[in-house]
C-alpha cells in the first residue's frame, strides 16, 4: 500500500493496528556507460513497493536525490549536502511520527548514502532525547537492498569479481528487469578502468574512472538475472521488515 495511493482516513485506519512505513530512499547518479542515472532510486523505490506489498505494509514517498557529490563531474548527476539530507530524513520522518508511525524501516539503493542516513537517525533520537522525552519513541533501521540476505551470494554466483562497486551488473539488471523499453544499446564498452579504489573528489573520481563505473562489468547485466536479483532482495527483506515490526 502506497501511501500517495492512500485517502487520510485509509492511513488512520491502517494506524488502529499498525504503527511501522517502509521508507525507500535511493540517488539519482551516473551509472556508467549503461545504467540509468535513477538506478538506485528505481531500485529501491520498486523493490520497497514489492516489500510492501508481501507485508501488508505502508510505503512513503520514495527519496530519490541523495548523498552523491562524487559523482557531480558527470553529466545529470544530482545531490544534496549530507546535512540538506539528514534534514530531509529528520523531516520525513517526524511529520509520519506526528500520525503515529513509530517504526521506519529504510530500503535504501546507494552506499553513498548510508553514512549520512545513520547521522540521520542519531539525530532524530537527540532531538527526542534533548526534548526530555524517550529517543527510542522512535525506531529507524537502514537496510541496503544489494545486501539483502541471498543478494550477495546470488551476485557473486552471477557476476564474481565483475561485481564491482559502483555501476555494477546486479543493479542495471534490475533495472533492465523492471524497464526493459530503457535497456541502452551501447557498443562494447570493454573492462573498466584498472585505477585502485578511492579518489579525493568528483573530478578526481571522473580522471580514475572515466565512464563512470568502479570495477565492474554491466554489460553482462540481463532482465533475467534482474529478476532473480529483484525477487531475491525482495524474499530477503520481507522476512527481515517482519522481524522487525515485531
Ligand atoms: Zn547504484
Amino acid at each position: 500500500m502506497l501511501l500517495h495511493h492512500c485517502t487520510w482516513q485509509e492511513v488512520e485506519s491502517y494506524l488502529a493496528d499498525r504503527t511501522a512505513v517502509i521508507m525507500p530512499i535511493g540517488s539519482t547518479e551516473q551509472h556508467g556507460p549503461n545504467g540509468l542515472i535513477g538506478t538506485d532510486a528505481i531500485t529501491a523505490e520498486h523493490i520497497a513497493h514489492a516489500v510492501g506489498d508481501r507485508t501488508g505494509a505502508l510505503v512513503a514517498p520514495t527519496i530519490s536525490v541523495g548523498m552523491a557529490q562524487h559523482h557531480m563531474a558527470f553529466t545529470g548527476s544530482m545531490t544534496v549536502r549530507p546535512s540538506t539530507l539528514i534534514l530531509i530524513i529528520r523531516e520525513y520522518v517526524e511529520s509520519l511520527s506526528r500520525h503515529g508511525f513509530d517504526r521506519f524501516y529504510f530500503i535504501n539503493g546507494h552506499g553513498g548514502n548510508v553514512t549520512t542516513v545513520n547521522a540521520a537517525f542519531q539525530e532524530i533520537y537527540a532531538a527526542a532525547s534533548l526534548a526530555g522525552g524517550d529517543a527510542k519513541s522512535v525506531t529507524c533501521l537502514l537496510r541496503n537492498w544489494y545486501m539483502a540476505p541471498g543478494v550477495d551470494a546470488l551476485s557473486k554466483e552471477l557476476y564474481g569479481n565483475k561485481e564491482g562497486s559502483h555501476a555494477t551488473p546486479s543493479e542495471v539488471a534490475v533495472t533492465q528487469y523492471l524497464f526493459p523499453d530503457t535497456i541502452k544499446q551501447v557498443p562494447d564498452f570493454g573492462p573498466p578502468s584498472n585505477s585502485g579504489p578511492g579518489f579525493a573528489d568528483a573530478a578526481d573520481y571522473r580522471q580514475r574512472f572515466p565512464d563512470g563505473r568502479i570495477q565492474s562489468w554491466p554489460q553482462l547485466a540481463t532482465p533475467d538475472a534482474g529478476k532473480r536479483i529483484f525477487e531475491a532482495a525482495v524474499d530477503g527483506l520481507v522476512d527481515d521488515f517482519k522481524t522487525f515490526e515485531k
